[in-house]
């Protein structure tokens, strides 16, 4: 799971994971996610296929909490086989919801609507319709994946649709709509199934699920910087509703985080640095959007964000990626509590409002910082493990884990696949979520 505002190198993680893993289903959102991972053979992004289907032998699923564009999709799955690189095998939830032209028409409408309204109330969306398609699901207008192959059904639930858009300016024809759906439901057919009983069936088989989520924590509807969000839940419970696994089948919770912060759109960002600090992380880490290319706000870890994601999803164990991008920085601010304007600290529950969290004051503490990941020190790494890692890193990540009560387990020292490397628990002690602090 995403532990702070997205993009934290979940594709990466989960790529590195699914090694060992039968399924990876994702759980939620749809082509506005956009998941980089590096293997030998280039970059791939992954929008809606889940990153077991890029592992022979894995199943990649695309699991019922998702918003599914049927064509992109189909794109997608060209793309990837004309490269040589779709070998798992791809499936598609019946449950999943359809991203129809509408919503992309209507989240446009919406933002100006906002915009109009008070134009510093945009909420930077990625556009592609996300938002009205979950409202549809919500509002039970929504078209599923199992509709597509059911024309009477499809024709009928599009008409209905449509008669709740009479707002939304130049709609695309019915008929040609529903034609075009049913030819790519067609196409996709043969992935299309319900996929709860078989993770079920593979739970009960003793196999491994790995639920790859998207967005973030500080994302999720109810629990994130409403109404800055996404809307889904992009937390651990989400992924259970988002796949339809029982929560007393999970083994492990892993939050995903930067070394630092990123965050796309608008929304409060307290440890934002909107200097030439910030302007080196964003050109060094490279940090643009994988789906849109628009340039990320950066600033420094926030340990109250992480706290507070960790208590909401449980995590049992952090990955930190990136730490090579702060690699040759002398020093390194890390914000530990937030001073309020009444003169209160924040430590590790964030506010509700997003107003409020918008006037909290980062407090930082400064550590001290590691040589640059050159590749000797990464030759090392992959060599001999964690135990080469730089011990001002090990200091650093030793911070996140007294400050969060969480163990780091995997730490990311570049954007290739290789380029992981796992800290084994101390004497084989596996952490279990709980609210009581981890004492190692
Ligand atoms: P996601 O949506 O959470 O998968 O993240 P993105 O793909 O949007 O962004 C993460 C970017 O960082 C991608 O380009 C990854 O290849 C890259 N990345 C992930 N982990 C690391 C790492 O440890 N070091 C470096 N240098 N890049 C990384």
């Amino acid at each position: 799971m995403g532990a702070q505002f997205g993009d934290e190198g979940k594709g990466k993680i989960t790529d590195f994971l699914a090694a060992g893993a039968r399924y990876i289903v994702r759980t939620g959102g749809g082509p506005n996610a956009g998941h980089s991972i590096h293997l030998a053979e280039g970059q791939v992004v992954l929008h809606q296929l889940a990153c077991g289907v890029l592992r022979h032998g894995v199943v990649g699923m695309s699991g019922p909490g998702m918003v599914i564009e049927p064509t992109k999709l189909e794109t997608e799955m060209q793309e990837l086989e004309q490269r040589g690189l779709l070998r798992g095998q791809v499936v598609l939830s019946d449950r999943a919801h359809v991203l129809l032209p509408v919503h992309r028409l209507e989240d446009a409408w919406e933002d100006e609507l906002r915009a109009k309204k008070n134009p510093n109330a945009g909420l930077g969306t990625t556009r592609q319709g996300i938002g009205p398609a979950y409202a549809d699901r919500s509002g039970r207008f929504g078209i599923r994946l199992g509709d597509l192959a059911r024309p009477a059904r499809l024709r009928e639930a599009l008409e209905l649709l449509y008669a709740t858009k009479a707002h939304v300016p130049n709609l695309p024809p019915i008929d040609q709509l529903a034609t075009e759906l049913a030819e790519v439901g067609g196409r996709l057919a043969p992935l299309i199934r319900q996929t709860e009983p078989i993770l079920w069936d593979a739970i009960a088989r003793h196999e491994t699920i790995l639920l790859e989520g998207a967005q973030s924590a500080l994302l999720d509807v109810d629990f994130g910087t409403y109404p800055f969000v996404t809307s889904s839940h992009p937390t651990s419970a989400g992924a259970l509703v988002g796949s339809g696994i029982p929560p007393t089948e999970v083994d492990e919770v892993i939050g995903i985080t930067k070394a630092y912060t990123t965050r796309v759109g608008a929304g409060p960002f307290p440890t934002e640095d909107t200097g030439e600090r910030g302007e080196f992380l964003r050109r060094v880490g490279g940090e643009r959007g994988a789906t849109t290319g628009r340039p990320r706000r950066c600033g420094w870890l926030d340990l109250v964000l992480l706290r507070y994601a960790a208590r909401l999803n449980g995590f049992t164990g952090f990955a930190v990626s990136k730490v090579d991008i702060l690699g040759g920085l002398e020093e390194i601010p890390v914000c530990t509590q937030y001073l309020m304007p009444d003169g209160s600290t924040i430590r590790d529950v964030i506010p509700s409002q997003a107003d409020d969290l918008a006037q909290a004051q980062p407090v930082y503490e400064t550590l001290p910082g590691w040589p640059e990941f050159h590749q000797r020190l990464k030759d090392r790494v992959r060599r001999e493990g964690a135990s080469a890692l730089p011990s001002t890193l090990r200091r650093y990540l030793d911070r996140i884990v007294e400050e969060t009560g969480v163990p780091v387990q995997y730490v990311g020292y570049g954007a290739d696949r290789e380029e992981t490397v796992t800290i084994p628990p101390p004497s084989g002690h596996v952490h279990r979520a709980s609210l009581t602090p981890w004492t190692g």
